[in-house]
């Protein structure tokens, strides 16, 4: 990747902090309150916390043509560069920018919807995900199937205009405020006994208010109820919610998980500003942990990790935009990112000492119990858009080419 910066590109840059001037002191003035002292880690909980001020902020940065960059211009996008989204992400981080109410809409199903829907389609939902006039969720987990997503089994039977569907999905992240979501279900049964179980896999868009359908909040080990199980039970879903053909929601899941990896490019930058933070706060909290050797040994290896995976994850989201194989530096990226998300919260409550344990509700808390919260839920990151496990059993054996047994 050309680091170069272009002068088309410095223009975008002064445009972005020109408008952002302009624009987020009086926002913050009308939503006073902070949303979360850290950068990385809120996600979905953010969401719920500050569900009316998140919306309010994508819709001011949508009026302003700023809240899906990436998109094609004819739907409200700026077709931005790759070198443009790095130069969005930075500044969005360095400006401290509330969070957005549709993460999964805006980076994930926006996208899959523009490439893969009708124009019907299109005009029904896009201007909604944009706008945030609804929440919207990524249903693909499943008991059986995780890691091993092609195995899943929720069934979805055509009857007339409709698609009945059956089963059971777990672990969907904020489906519980969800209007709407994308999902993926088996039109075919056959396809797992005839042992071609990435056939016969079918999106849809679902809406969640419809009978037979029980959305149920799981508590996560921070003890907020960030995601859910969803009972299909007899749902009727229309067939014209249907993305793409009947067979190619493998295709239209891959097309999303790569996008999902373009979300998590940015966390590496929003790293940098938490370690700044938690080194500012230890200062007046815990100053002598600033002193002790091994603290400082390993600030300096976080510091220079979140530079290396910076770069990765550049050389990774430049592949992506490009459309090229998406390996080694994908997996590589998620990895690395993964591991450091977990290291830095480790050191955060090393370094804040007792209070940076302290969870909210405790008057002592470190910025409420943020970075105890942050300690607890970062686990997620070697789980979630990938286990650790099955990172490593990629770039083994298509970057290392490892000889099978
Ligand atoms: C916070 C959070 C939010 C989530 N949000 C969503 C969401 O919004 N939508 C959604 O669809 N899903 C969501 N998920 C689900 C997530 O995608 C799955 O948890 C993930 O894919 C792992 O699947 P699993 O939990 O079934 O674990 P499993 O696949 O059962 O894995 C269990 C363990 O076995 C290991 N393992 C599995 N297969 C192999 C293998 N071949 N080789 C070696 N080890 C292996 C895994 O690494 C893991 O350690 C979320 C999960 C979390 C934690």
């Amino acid at each position: 990747m050309d680091f170069a910066t272009t002068a088309e590109d410095e223009a975008f840059r002064s445009e972005l902090t020109t408008w952002l001037d302009e624009n987020l002191d009086g926002f913050l003035a009308q939503w006073p309150g902070v949303e979360d002292a850290l950068s990385t880690g809120a996600g979905a909980a953010g969401v719920m916390k500050f569900m009316e001020r998140r919306r309010a902020w994508q819709r001011k940065l949508n009026e302003g043509r700023w809240a899906a960059i990436h998109w094609p211009k004819e739907w409200g996008g700026r077709e931005a560069s790759i070198t443009q989204n790095v130069i969005y992400s930075e500044v969005m981080s360095s400006y401290r920018t509330p969070g957005i109410y549709n993460p999964n809409g805006l980076w994930q199903i926006g996208p899959m919807i523009i490439h893969w829907g009708t124009d019907t389609q299109k005009k029904m939902w896009i201007p909604n995900i944009l706008n945030a006039d609804d929440h919207w969720c990524q249903g693909f987990t499943e008991p059986e199937a995780g890691s091993d997503l092609a195995n899943l089994r929720t069934l979805a039977a055509r009857d007339g205009d409709d698609y009945v569907f059956n089963g059971r999905k777990i672990w969907i992240s904020t489906a519980h405020i969800a209007k709407w979501g994308l999902f993926l279900v088996r039109t075919d049964p056959t396809a797992i006994e005839r042992g071609a179980k990435h056939e016969g896999i079918t999106a849809f868009i679902v809406d969640l208010e419809v009978p037979g359908i029980e959305i149920q909040p799981i508590k996560d080990i921070a003890g907020e109820e960030t995601f859910c199980e969803i009972v299909f039970d007899d749902a009727r879903v229309p067939a014209a919610y249907r993305l793409g053909e009947e067979g190619q929601g493998w295709r239209v899941a891959m097309g999303t998980l790569g996008k999902e990896r373009i979300g998590t490019a940015g966390l590496a930058i929003g790293m940098r500003a938490d370690l700044n933070a938690m080194i500012n706060l230890a200062r007046s909290v815990n100053p002598q942990a600033l002193e002790d050797p091994a603290i400082r040994d390993r600030i300096a290896r976080v510091h220079t990790d979140i530079e290396y995976t910076k770069l990765l994850n550049y050389r990774a989201l430049s592949k992506i935009l490009k459309n090229q194989q998406n390996w080694p530096e994908v997996p590589l990226a998620k990895l690395q990112w993964s591991d450091l998300a977990q290291t830095l919260a480790e050191l955060a409550v090393d370094l804040l000492g007792p209070v940076g344990m302290m969870a909210k509700g405790a008057p002592e808390a470190a910025d409420g119990g943020s970075w105890n919260r942050l300690y607890l839920y970062q686990r997620y990151t070697s789980i979630g858009a990938g286990t650790t496990e099955v990172q490593k059993n990629i770039i083994a054996d298509k970057a290392i080419k490892l000889p099978r047994k």
